[in-house]
């Protein structure tokens, strides 16, 4: 697995981030609203997303009692089941997003030799290689060395993802019922869909990943717009 070499900071600026970032958030809590929910939570969105810090949740706006967050390496439901499903059983969000994104690292590293990785590490990059070969059996991703190979299968990956959540009877009723509606995007970081750095792209709803016959789907606004895949 790679490490990265990043811009060093120091632990002042830090803290002075982290500083300026808490006093924000209490100067902007919003204890109207807050408080004529009885201070409880009521999301709308339950996100499956990359831990990837290139993937800040608030890609889908505001997040504040809005956005139910589940975040692990390579976006997976297995690596987080019960958080997710405690999402979409018990607080009902309307909308479920499993988010990809290009130059993912852990598709990246499910694909090398993990061996040598800790225990914890390797069990979750497991289940991220179980999903990367599933998806080659149910779909065609080609297994050149070019430079979309991962985020072709960063695409497929959330398809999986798509499906182990529809293989979930309780789900699949909300789903069938219209109850819940499950949205796959890729978050194209890398310009890889050729039409800008940090666009997002519909790829799968409910299971249905033909680019047509989402972008028909006008109930989803500029989602269907944004209606484009890599992969078949
Ligand atoms: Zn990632």
């Amino acid at each position: 697995m790679v490490s990265s070499s990043s811009p060093k900071v120091s632990r002042d600026v830090l803290m002075q981030g982290i500083a300026e970032g808490i006093t924000k958030f209490e100067n902007e809590f919003p204890l109207e609203d807050f408080s004529k929910g009885d201070y409880k939570q009521y999301p709308v969105i339950t996100l499956l997303t990359c831990s990837d810090s290139r993937m800040p949740v608030n890609v889908f706006g505001s997040i504040f009692n809005r956005i139910f967050s589940v975040e692990n390496i390579g976006n997976q439901f297995r690596s987080s089941e019960g958080s997710v499903l405690y999402g979409l059983l018990h607080l009902r969000t309307p909308l479920m997003i499993v988010a990809g994104h290009t130059d993912c690292g852990a598709i990246n590293a499910a694909e090398s030799n993990f061996v040598s990785e800790p225990l914890g590490i390797r069990n979750e990059l497991s289940i991220v290689k179980d999903s990367l070969d599933g998806a080659r059996r149910l779909y065609s991703v080609s297994n050149d060395d070019s430079d979309l190979k991962y985020t072709l299968l960063s695409e497929v990956n959330v398809d999986m993802q798509i499906n182990y959540l529809l293989a979930n009877p309780e789900v699949s009723e909300l789903v069938k019922n219209d109850e819940l509606l499950l949205l796959g995007v890729m978050v194209d970081l890398h310009n890889h869909y050729d039409e800008g750095y940090g666009r997002t792209y519909t790829i799968n709803v409910n299971g249905e990943r033909d680019i047509g016959k989402l972008k028909e789907r006008k109930v989803l606004g500029l989602m269907a717009e944004r209606a484009k895949r890599l992969t078949r």
